[in-house]
């Protein structure tokens, strides 16, 4: 029996390290008490389980126990829609039995196989049906356990990329390309390489001492446009701003590194259409590789497998995560085009193979998982159903334009934001203290429905299992909160 935490109040009963063949875990005295047994629940998660990106001060504790279906349900049988996909990778549902199925069939075989210096059947066929379902050329497929380490291995491929090639080709200039080229407002992860090249200040700005310094293009907004410049010339503005900074520091670029077409954790910030084609096009001009962090817009989210196939982009390395498994296991890729991997190829003795691994990379399964989750966009006709699920969505949306503190609502696919302004015309935010997104999230979750904000912008990004009838409630759940703190704010109010 686990100590007693030194704050849990006195009767209440210990927590059981034993878990009960339906996944709960019951103490010998309270087994039968659920409201008990809710709060030892509650109590363990606040207390002991310290969350990322979560005031713990004023934590208020959500434990999920179960799932079905697009719904959670917490430790006190409350039902939540998951409005947001459990952040942004659940894709088709919770407790899938195809997904549930692929995963016991693989652990009636082996959990887990290490793939530096051998492989797994599971994770092979894995690997071969990326190969396929990626666009172009990217054939090469390696394996790490999130989002951010995906791209910690494409910024360092990169990196190893051209100091092979200035071996193999007697161009030694080309070793010196060391840099990236990362956008205003980035995120690509939490892990220091990822970090540096992000750009969200609240999140970043602590970890500056510990960072590389990428070269810094401009967030290519389209609400908030640069001064002096008309909707109709954003993309011309930004597309040369970008090959400029890609002519101009050719030599020392290794990549852009960019999200494209969407800046998912910057607020859902929505690119000039065609932005992504013309920094591709630049990228070829020049000698530098695009990394396409595809990690949140992958697997569907934007209306399409991955967001570069909008504008017919086939970036050097794509990096892919959260929805890689159906949001199931943690499992990232790092795809490489053909020419990248080429370049890692000699005798052994050269000492040229790429210099990154992790323990459990192609972890069978999560392969399996993901497997089953690839299967499950036939099986479910996912791309028949989307676009009538995204024009749901929209039409849910479109009575919040008449909504005073509504800026903006944008949506990409089945991605949506919603920006709370102070002012309309002006675009002026709302003091942060006021959390205002915070507030539209907390009534929401009132009504049974779970999203969580970027600040004061309120995201929406549901499985893209979510029904007609779910989305209807989530856009009802999300345009009454908008309103009721609308008119908390009205004057008078
Ligand atoms: N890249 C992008 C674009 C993301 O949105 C995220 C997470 O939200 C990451 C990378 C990091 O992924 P992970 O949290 O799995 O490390």
């Amino acid at each position: 029996m686990p100590d007693m935490p030194p704050d849990m109040p006195p009767d209440m009963p210990p927590i059981s390290t034993h878990e009960s063949p339906n996944g709960s875990f019951p103490s010998a005295s309270a087994a039968t008490d659920a409201e008990s047994q809710s709060a030892r629940l509650v109590h363990a998660d606040r207390v002991h389980h310290w969350h990322g990106f979560t005031q713990m001060a004023d934590y208020e504790s959500l434990v999920i126990e179960r799932a079905e279906g697009n719904w959670l349900i917490d430790s006190a049988s409350r039902r939540l829609l998951d409005g947001v996909s459990s952040l942004w990778c659940n894709v088709h549902g919770h407790h899938r039995p195809e997904i549930d199925r692929a995963i016991i069939e693989q652990l009636g075989r082996v959990a887990h196989v290490t793939s530096i210096g051998m492989g797994c059947d599971t994770t092979a066929c894995l690997a071969e049906r990326l190969a396929g379902l990626t666009p172009g050329d990217l054939d090469h497929v390696f394996f790490s356990s999130d989002g951010s380490s995906a791209v910690e291995a494409a910024i360092k491929m990169a990196i190893q990329y051209w100091h092979s090639v200035a071996r193999q080709s007697g161009r030694p200039e080309l070793a010196t390309k060391t840099r990236y080229l990362a956008f205003g407002s980035a995120y690509h992860g939490d892990t220091t390489g990822a970090v540096s090249l992000g750009d969200i200040t609240h999140f970043h700005r602590l970890f500056r001492p510990i960072l590389f310094e990428p070269l810094r293009g401009p967030c290519p907004d389209s609400y908030r446009l640069p001064a002096g410049v008309e909707p109709a010339d954003l993309l011309e503005h930004h597309a040369q701003q970008y090959e400029s900074l890609i002519s101009r520091h050719a030599g020392e670029l290794a990549a852009v590194v960019l999200e494209p077409l969407i800046q998912a954790a910057a607020g859902m910030i929505l690119h000039p259409p065609g932005l992504l084609a013309r920094i591709r096009q630049a990228c070829d001009r020049h000698e530098v590789l695009l990394i396409a962090d595809e990690v949140a817009t992958g697997f569907g989210r934007t209306g399409r497998l991955f967001a570069c196939q909008h504008e017919g982009v086939v970036p050097d390395i794509l990096c892919l995560g959260k929805g890689l498994t159906g949001g199931y296991l943690p499992m990232a890729a790092t795809v490489a085009r053909r020419h990248l991997f080429d370049a890692f190829l000699s005798p052994r003795a050269d000492n040229r193979q790429f210099f990154h691994g992790h323990t459990f990379g192609g972890n069978p399964l999560a392969a399996a998982a993901a497997l089953a989750s690839i299967e499950l966009f036939e099986t479910d006709r996912v791309w028949e159903c989307l676009p009538g699920k995204i024009q749901r969505l929209a039409a849910g949306l479109r009575p919040l334009g008449d909504v005073p503190i509504v800026g903006d609502v944008r949506q990409l696919g089945m991605m949506v934001g919603i920006e709370l302004v102070a002012d309309k015309s002006t675009r002026e935010p709302f003091p942060s203290e006021w959390e205002i997104g915070n507030r539209v999230c907390e009534l929401a979750m009132q009504d049974g429905v779970w999203i969580r904000p970027l600040g004061d912008v309120v995201v929406l990004m549901p499985p893209l299992s979510i029904t007609l009838k779910e989305l209807d409630l989530l856009t009802r759940s999300v345009r009454t909160a908008i309103d009721r703190v609308a008119a908390s704010l009205a004057p008078g109010a």
